[in-house]
């Protein structure tokens, strides 16, 4: 059907409310709200007068649908079903068997016309009316391109206009709306430029409104024209006045920018709130209809849902507050529920797979190098140690995710499995992040190794030590920009199974590395590594045992929700004589004692990290506010002190070499771009200084502060913010009173919007958009139900679970085979 009598959406209301048994129950607000609404956009494209006059039979126009009994409105919706049948029929049999164009355009259009029944929510933007290819194109840059990407523009909050006054109950400084007649209106001069003055009335009283830099506002408001007035009351000289408030004309149709929950959209350039409003709302009334909804019935109702449509609809316009959080609950429950049956489909798709390689513990291996350790291991890392161990001897595939707060020693634990591997004659690969870390895991395995056994060869990228196992073991360094000579043969060497245990970064699983035997994969800091690259390094081996490794702290339903497909362990001790690291939130006034206190660290051996002021998200930009920053201390605060600058344009050599000179004491600061964020472990530092603190989040901060305290020394932790919003503030509270990660983990989604606590875009995982990951019970609800239907249908075959498998392949196409 044309897109302008949009009959498809009437009849699948229709058809809602003969399966409900005719009590009104199919759109939020009554079916009356529905269709006048409906009814006053097709007429507005409908010029046929027979077509007319049969909706004014029908009662389309204005129906009363509340007031009739019960089989009246059984007669009344049949009547209109069989009008709508016969319409589309008229419409199927073709433009020429039509006696008259249902909607009046040039005959030339007609091909248009036709390809319109086509449409799907899929379809792009531009088969709405209204949205032209440059308006496509601003939308793009929200990331929105079809239908269903403007169903799910969800707006970012709602202006609360809904409570009417009168004029004589308003109250300077609150947000107030009022229904007026206007008296006069003219365009006048504020400040230089052309605006509008307009006084309007009810029967308690009259109010000045003005509207700066809208001089035409002025001829659309007659006198006597009645308006809604929504926005902030301010006096002036002594009196009330509107000034730019939202408005809009009193009239049939519902209303949009006042008198009700606005939508508030986010905007980019070129794209006004006004026309977004409107268009979203036409969108809205024409297509949610159309969105299937996917979930069985039966699982709807247990758990209270609202339909989808009817979710989507209030998410942009509720009725009120209360069915506002219901819609949002009914989306969030959508996306924790696919994420979580992907996720368990991932485990089994995994687990079913080739069988993995059992490992044989060989003990005496073991016991050598945790003897030779310069420590012993905490009983947390035993148990984990255990863990791993237990997983590494099964058939199937270990694959598991290590939490440990920062400096918990997850790094020589990882060592001892990745010992096992070699022992076993398997290749081992160990994935950081960075550059950066990958090399001083590097040396770090380099200098545990070479207590146990002896070094034979050693160059950059490459060591071997004889001694440990029966062959000599050797370790690789792979990133990405080493010399290509160098990096071809080390790959051939890895080919050929001459390497035991690789170390790298994303660039180990990149297309032209091929492992011989690779059995045992870790992955350090998990969350910059997205679920795809995890399956592709899978890919990688003969099914490898993975090891996930964070110091992201999450609380384990998160945990067990986002990661289901694996399993948990926590290091939750850390090694002992570790201090808490003292933190400090200073006025800005205080950033003089601040470096006063680094100078005095400084002069007696101690290093600092001096973490740059956040610019913006984009690199060059950061790495130049860094240079900067690295003059500006080196040349005019600590002219006397060794500085070094890290940042992310530097070229991994540059990096490496920064950072071996502040580990080998050679600099005393190390100034940097937020990539010092996770694991690097400098002992001997003692303090972290965070420009722009409150810019960060909590669990950001918590890392940055985890590169101090990790030696015996008392070490400290200061944080600056220039003009902290009240969160910001918030966070600042947080941060300087509690030590522990998990904690502030806990707080940290309690003070977050939906989905930034992962930044689930880039991780791979579907989008969270409307789900906070504080919804702790809607997330325990979401998880168990998947576990339910994943039960009784785990490949989702069966016939009600179509919908289901097709959202699910939609959402998450590499997740598996859906249908
Ligand atoms: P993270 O868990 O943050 O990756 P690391 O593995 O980098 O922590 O360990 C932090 C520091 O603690 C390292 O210098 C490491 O040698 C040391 N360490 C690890 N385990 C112990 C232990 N049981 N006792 C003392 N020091 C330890
Ligand atoms: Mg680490």
């Amino acid at each position: 059907m044309t897109s302008s009598l949009n009959t498809e959406s009437l009849r699948k209301i229709l058809k809602l409310e003969h399966q409900k048994g005719y009590i009104d129950s199919a759109v939020f607000g009554g079916l009356d709200k529905f269709l006048r609404n409906w009814t006053g956009q097709a007429t507005g494209s409908v010029t046929d007068p027979q077509l007319l006059n049969r909706f004014h039979k029908l009662h389309l126009v204005n129906p009363n649908y509340a007031l009739l009994t019960k089989q009246q409105r059984k007669e009344w919706v049949k009547a209109v079903l069989d009008f709508l049948a016969e319409e589309e029929l008229r419409e199927a049999e073709g433009d020429k068997a039509k006696p008259t164009p249902l909607v009046s355009r040039p005959s030339s259009r007609s091909r248009v016309q036709r390809t319109v029944v086509n449409q799907s929510i899929d379809s792009p933007v531009t088969v709405i009316r209204g949205i032209s290819s440059s308006l496509a194109t601003k939308f793009s840059r929200l990331g929105v391109k079809t239908v269903r990407d403007l169903l799910y523009f969800f707006p970012h909050r709602h202006l609360d206009y809904s409570q009417r006054k009168s004029i004589s109950q308003l109250t300077e400084g609150e947000e107030e709306t009022i229904v007026a007649n206007v008296w006069q209106a003219q365009e006048i001069r504020l400040g230089g430029r052309r605006s509008t003055e307009a006084v309007v009335g009810d029967e308690t009283g009259n109010i000045r409104i003005v509207w700066f830099n809208n001089p035409y506002l002025a001829k659309k408001l007659t006198t006597n024209t009645q308006i809604v007035v929504s926005g902030r009351v301010s006096l002036f000289n002594g009196r009330y006045v509107f000034e730019s408030p939202e408005w809009e004309l009193v009239e049939d149709r519902e209303l949009i920018h006042t008198g009700r929950l606005v939508p508030l959209y986010p905007l980019t350039q070129g794209l006004r709130p006004r026309q977004v409003r409107k268009l979203m709302k036409g969108v809205i009334d024409q297509w949610a209809w159309q969105v299937e909804d996917f979930l069985p019935p039966e699982l709807k109702e247990r758990c209270n849902l609202l339909e989808l449509p009817q979710a989507i609809s209030q998410a942009h316009y509720p009725e009120d507050e209360a069915i506002k959080d219901r819609a949002r609950l009914r989306l969030a429950f959508d996306e924790l529920f696919l994420l979580q049956l992907g996720v368990l489909s991932k485990k089994r798709d995994w687990q079913e797979s080739q069988p993995g390689s059992p490992f044989s513990v060989k003990t005496s291996v073991l016991e050598t190098f945790l003897k030779s350790l310069p420590f012993e291991l905490t009983a947390a890392q035993q148990k984990v140690l255990k863990e791993l161990l237990d997983d590494l001897q099964k058939p199937q595939p270990m694959s598991r995710l290590l939490q440990g707060e920062v400096g918990s020693g997850k790094t020589v634990v990882a060592m001892a499995a990745l010992l096992m591997a070699a022992a076993n004659g398997y290749q081992g690969a160990f994935m950081a992040p960075t550059e950066i870390l990958a090399e001083q895991h590097f040396t770090t395995i380099g200098q545990l190794l070479s207590r146990v056994g002896h070094q034979e060869e050693g160059e950059g990228y490459l060591c071997s030590y004889s001694g440990i196992l029966s062959h000599s073991l050797t370790v690789a360094l792979l990133i990405g920009d080493i010399n290509q000579v160098k990096k071809q043969e080390l790959q051939q060497r890895i080919a050929n199974g001459e390497i035991d245990i690789i170390i790298g970064t994303h660039a180990l699983i990149q297309k032209d590395v091929e492992f011989n035997r690779l059995g045992l994969a870790v992955v350090d800091e998990q969350h910059r590594f997205g679920v795809t690259q995890r399956s592709a390094l899978r890919q990688k081996g003969f099914s490898p045992h993975v090891l996930v490794m964070t110091a992201t702290p999450i609380p384990r339903t998160l945990a067990l929700t986002l990661y289901g497909d694996l399993d948990l362990s926590v290091i939750d001790q850390l090694p002992p004589g570790r201090q808490a690291v003292k933190t400090k939130w200073l006025k800005p006034g205080q950033r003089d004692s601040a470096y006063a206190f680094i100078r005095r660290q400084a002069a007696s051996g101690r290093q600092v990290f001096i973490i740059c002021p956040l610019v913006e998200e984009s690199e060059v930009i950061q790495a130049r506010a860094a240079v900067a920053e690295y003059q500006r201390l080196s040349e005019g605060v600590f002219p006397e002190l060794r500085l070094g600058l890290l940042h992310g344009r530097m070229s991994a050599a540059e990096k490496d070499k920064v950072m071996r000179r502040f580990r080998s004491g050679e600099l005393d600061i190390l100034v940097s771009t937020p990539v010092v964020e996770v694991g690097i472990d400098v002992p001997n530092a003692t303090v972290m200084l965070i420009e722009s603190a409150d810019r960060f989040g909590l669990s950001q901060l918590h890392q940055f502060r985890g590169r101090v305290g990790r030696g015996t020394e008392q070490s400290y932790c200061m944080l600056l913010a220039q003009n902290p919003s009240e969160i910001g503030r918030q966070r600042l509270d947080l941060i300087e009173k509690i030590q522990d990660g998990f904690q502030l983990a806990e707080e940290d989604l309690k003070l977050r919007g939906p989905g930034e606590f992962f930044g689930t875009r880039q991780s791979g995982l579907p989008d969270l958009r409307m789900a906070k990951l504080s919804d702790i019970a809607l997330l325990e609800l979401a998880r168990s139900e998947a576990i339910k239907l994943f039960q009784v249908d785990p490949s989702l075959e069966k016939t009600e679970h179509q919908p289901l498998a097709k959202e699910l392949a939609r959402v998450w196409p590499e997740a598996g085979e859906w249908s």
